[in-house]
């Protein structure tokens, strides 16, 4: 995990952190560009005068930021998940405990309108999967189907291998060049903060397998999307496109993605065995079900005047199935349950609505945050004032951006400066919130993003190595007290919260 960044917060102290709301000015910043601009909002909504907190919630706020500190409440949840649940791969037995522990849960820790409405989710079994050289060096790999490949006869694919880094040095071939071959994408990840260094990579998954059926290529062999040294392979999903061939994929191991590599250095001109071709058998049994049910798990803590109004905490409730997900999202799950009920305890009570939601199926087809809206209907979906989600592991959160109206901008940084004795950096006007979100932002929902560190959680991101201990239960309290902030100060300011401008992002 990132000892760094927990110990530039940890260093502070919980002591030390209660006299923060002390030395509090009410000063509201203002902002520091042109938000109309960034936003694309009316002019006369940005000439709105910025919203004002009163001092009494602020000083409450930061009462909330120290008890969620010191609460090991979010980790307790996420042990009991992982334990009594573990691995929750969309419509598996796994998955349906996963809504029933979240309904129990949620209804022991005093939510009400418990409610798991039904969401129809694809089913994928993955089976097993090889993949090895066969010439002129014959190793094994270790290796994964990638989620949603379709398998291989009994025999397997045997063919010659052609590396590319990615996808435009694979349109870059001559015609031809991979038909009836296997493809190996090697690209690497890079490692950032930001997690922006999977967005780049994950092309060659998602799009890659049908991008190479179109040009006639046999299968793919992925360099897993992942930034593990160890010799495990990072599942994830693909995107197969209508009109191309389904080929089956699998990723293999970064060290093992290594040593394939090293067999193109030595079959290259001026290598020990110039000239030949690296020859591979893929073997893959994954294959499809019938469609099947899951459910969105909704639990609310009503508000007070602003009661019809809501304030959205999100995570994803699925996993992928080779491990217990206890970093994806089983930490975002416990940080929006716990972040929730912290900021709900509060006195003042929140104004609006808390409502958790833990989306079902994020992981293979987003199916749970595409219901959501739809379930919801526009009148409901207007009256949500925020929204936010957690799904990129157990955090620290390093830094606090937004998408919002331009004039709660203010709340924004009333936010940061409760968090940032906590090493919270303030980010922007531009966030995109994540991806169960998505469909809310894109109808207008204004989106709250608390940005989680993913420096190290890509090493373990859809790997069998996504277990509890990877899990600093300390990260999880930083990460806790940042939503429970977040979520208090949403429900507490004045509204209407006008929509934010319509894009066409993720
Ligand atoms: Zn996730």
């Amino acid at each position: 995990m990132n000892r760094r960044v927990a110990g530039r917060f940890l260093g502070i102290g919980v002591a030390a952190l209660a006299g923060v709301a002390g030395s509090f000015t009410a000063t509201l910043a203002t902002t520091p560009w042109s938000l109309a601009a960034e936003t694309g909002n009316t002019p006369s909504t940005a000439a709105a005068p910025a919203v004002s907190l009163p001092r009494e919630v602020i000083k409450t706020a930061a009462q909330l930021r120290d008890t969620a500190l010191a609460s090991d409440e979010a980790y307790q949840l996420l042990e009991s998940l992982t334990t009594e649940v573990g691995p929750r791969f969309a419509g598996t037995a796994g998955d349906l405990a996963g809504v029933n522990w979240s309904r129990e849960t949620l209804q022991s820790l005093g939510f009400v309108n418990v409610r798991t409405p039904e969401v129809i989710v694809p089913r994928w079994i993955r089976g097993e999967a090889s993949a090895q050289t066969v010439s002129p060096y014959p190793q094994q790999f270790v290796t994964l189907a990638i989620g949603g490949s379709i398998g291989t006869s009994d025999e397997g694919i045997t063919a010659p291998v052609v590396i590319v880094k990615d996808i435009p040095e694979l349109q870059s071939l001559p015609a031809g060049a991979v038909k009836g071959k296997l493809v190996f994408f090697n690209g690497r990840m890079e490692r950032t903060r930001d997690g922006s260094g999977y967005g780049k990579a994950v092309r060659a998954r998602t799009e890659g397998p049908s991008i190479a059926g179109a040009l006639g290529a046999a299968g793919v062999v992925l360099r897993s999307v992942g930034t593990s040294k160890n010799r495990i392979a990072h599942s994830g999903t693909l995107s197969y496109n209508v009109s191309a061939p389904r080929i089956p994929a699998v990723a293999i191991s970064n060290p093992d993605a290594d040593n394939l590599e090293r067999h193109f250095k030595l079959t290259a001109a001026g290598g020990k065995r110039a000239g030949e071709p690296v020859v591979m058998n893929v073997r893959v049994t994954s294959r499809d079900l019938p469609q099947t049910r899951s459910a969105n798990v909704i639990a609310e803590i009503p508000g007070t005047d602003l009661a019809d109004e809501v304030v959205l905490v999100g995570a994803h409730l699925d996993s992928w199935d080779p491990s217990v997900g206890a970093q994806d999202d089983g930490a975002g799950v416990a940080i929006a349950i716990s972040a929730a009920k912290l900021a709900a305890s509060m006195s003042p009570k929140p104004r609006r609505t808390i409502r958790v939601v833990l989306f079902a199926n994020e992981e293979f087809g987003l199916s749970g945050a595409n219901y959501y809206p739809a379930d919801e209907g526009d009148e409901s979906v207007a009256k949500h004032a925020f929204a936010m989600e957690a799904d990129l592991g157990d955090g620290p959160v390093w830094k606090l951006s937004a998408r919002v109206p331009p004039r709660y901008w203010s709340m924004v940084n009333e936010m940061h400066r409760l968090v940032k004795p906590l090493g919270v950096e303030l980010g922007d006007n531009t966030a995109a919130g994540g991806a169960d979100i998505g469909p809310l932002r894109r109808r207008g929902v204004p989106v709250l993003a608390p940005l989680l560190d993913a420096t190290t959680y890509f090493d373990i991101h859809h790997t069998v190595n996504d277990t509890l201990d990877q899990v600093d239960p300390l990260h999880l309290k930083q990460s806790t007290a940042v939503f429970a902030v977040a979520t208090y100060l949403a429900a507490m300011v004045d509204g209407p919260v006008e929509r934010i401008a319509v894009d066409g992002g993720r």
